[in-house]
């Protein structure tokens, strides 16, 4: 299959996480290569059920390498307390099968702090963080003034360099917010009960991933979020901090000149947003209330209800663009199985003026969508494992699907498990 990079289309939690499980099949080294701990992936598999935060997916499958890259937000309190969790849940986990970028930056204690004290300083006019410090790490990579994992290898000047940048943090902490300085204690207990534990893991894995690919081994890249949530190409403010697009893959995964065969957009079969921003295709009450919950659409990591919309194809559009998908996968076919006809956005409208193209970010608010009602199948399809098999109109909804995006969609997910999967 070659290298491939599994991306989202639209806003996130589209399904990646279950798309790399069932993908490392053909993969032996799972990548994440930006992003962090802030959202979730869900994967259900013979082992279970598990909500995955940074931990790559691949982390389910014997004999695969997993790596988190020099992209990602590292924060080794969370990373180190999802390991925890997952082991006890009988999965084995060691610096054979889980490798941690000497080149990854560190997310700190304060980040956290101070990204709950910026929300809290917006009042009503907040991004919606998830308050995992994601935004305050990213300022701070930028700013060079946070520390890289590989420090760990000597303890001393690693602890005296955060002993710096916890000193430079306070300045912020209490001049700006006029809140409690983060204490020497509190960090000192911080380097001992995480960073300490995730030392084990961390190593070159640039250069273990350079000679994997080398040696012709295939790699698996996985990104968090999605195209539309990129920091540079998607709803700035309403961002994250990170880029979210495969061309960034192997720049945060420490492997700049490797070739990518297969980019993997994950789509919804219909629209869900978390937090705050600009969501054209909004649905509101009873009929958002049915499809929320008919998709289960509550947020990995923080359980807050996803506000709901339908398929987005102007946005689906842009957002495969921006990722230069190769192929699609649908997935979550068979949530829109309860409705006799499906709304699709086909168009919006700007200002009275009707456009195929994604607005700049500040139009959005003034954009409306124009919704087109299409035939459903009204029947439960979860047991269909060809595409001959569904239901015509499920059939006709992929092939709009298709024809309107402009690339093939190869992969439709009819369930969550690892097998409820139509390939064409
Ligand atoms: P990710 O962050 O992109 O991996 O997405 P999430 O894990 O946040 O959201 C996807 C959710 O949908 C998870 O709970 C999955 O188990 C579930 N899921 C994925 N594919 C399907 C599908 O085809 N059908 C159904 N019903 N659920 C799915």
């Amino acid at each position: 299959m070659g290298n491939s990079v599994v991306v989202g289309v639209n806003w996130g939690d589209e399904g990646k996480g279950r798309m790399v499980d069932l993908l490392t099949e053909d993969h032996e080294i799972v990548v994440r290569y930006q992003g962090g701990g802030n959202a979730g992936h869900t994967v259900i598999n013979e082992k279970g059920k598990f909500a995955l935060h940074l931990l790559p997916s691949g982390i389910f499958r014997d004999g695969v390498v997993n790596i988190l890259g020099n992209g990602v937000a590292l924060d080794p309190e969370n990373l180190w307390k999802e390991i925890e969790e997952v082991r006890a849940k009988g999965i084995v986990i060691t610096p054979e099968n889980l490798k941690i970028s000497d080149r990854a930056s560190l997310l700190l204690p304060w980040h956290r702090l101070q990204d709950a004290l910026e929300e809290q300083r917006l009042k009503e006019k907040k991004y919606g963080s998830t308050k995992q410090g994601i935004a305050p790490f990213y300022s701070d990579k930028y700013q060079k003034k946070t520390a890289m994992a590989g420090e760990m290898a000597d303890p001393e000047a690693f602890a005296a360099h955060l002993e710096e940048l916890r000193e430079w943090k306070n300045l912020t902490i209490t001049g700006v917010y006029g809140a409690e300085p983060f204490s020497r204690k509190a960090l000192e207990d911080w380097i001992r009960e995480y960073a300490e534990k995730i030392r084990p893991f961390v190593c070159d894995t640039g250069s273990y991933l350079r000679e994997a690919d080398a040696a012709g081994r295939h790699i698996l890249f996985e990104a968090q979020l999605g195209a539309l949530r990129d920091l540079d190409l998607g709803i700035y403010p309403y961002t994250t901090s990170s880029t979210t697009l495969a061309a960034y893959a192997p720049v945060g995964a420490g492997v700049p000149a490797v070739r990518i065969e297969n980019v993997i957009g994950v789509v919804k079969a219909y629209s869900t947003c978390v937090g705050e921003g600009p969501f054209v295709g909004e649905m509101t009450g009873e009929e958002a209330d049915r499809l929320r919950e008919a998709g289960a659409e509550y947020g990995a990591k923080t359980g807050r209800p996803r506000r709901v919309g339908p398929l987005d194809l102007v946005a689906t559009r842009y957002g495969a663009a921006m990722q230069g998908a190769s192929a699609l996968a649908v997935t979550k076919l068979d949530v829109l199985s309860y409705l006799e006809q499906i709304p699709v956005c086909v168009k919006y409208r700007v200002d009275g003026v009707l456009t195929d193209e994604f607005p700049f970010p500040t139009l959005l608010d003034r954009a409306e969508p124009v919704i087109r009602t299409v035939k459903g199948w009204h029947c439960d399809i979860s047991g269909v494992r060809r595409f001959e098999d569904l239901p015509q109109a499920a059939q006709d909804y992929i092939l709009m699907i298709e024809a309107s995006v402009c690339r093939p969609v190869k992969y439709i997910s009819v369930g969550p498990e690892r097998e409820s999967i139509i390939l064409r």
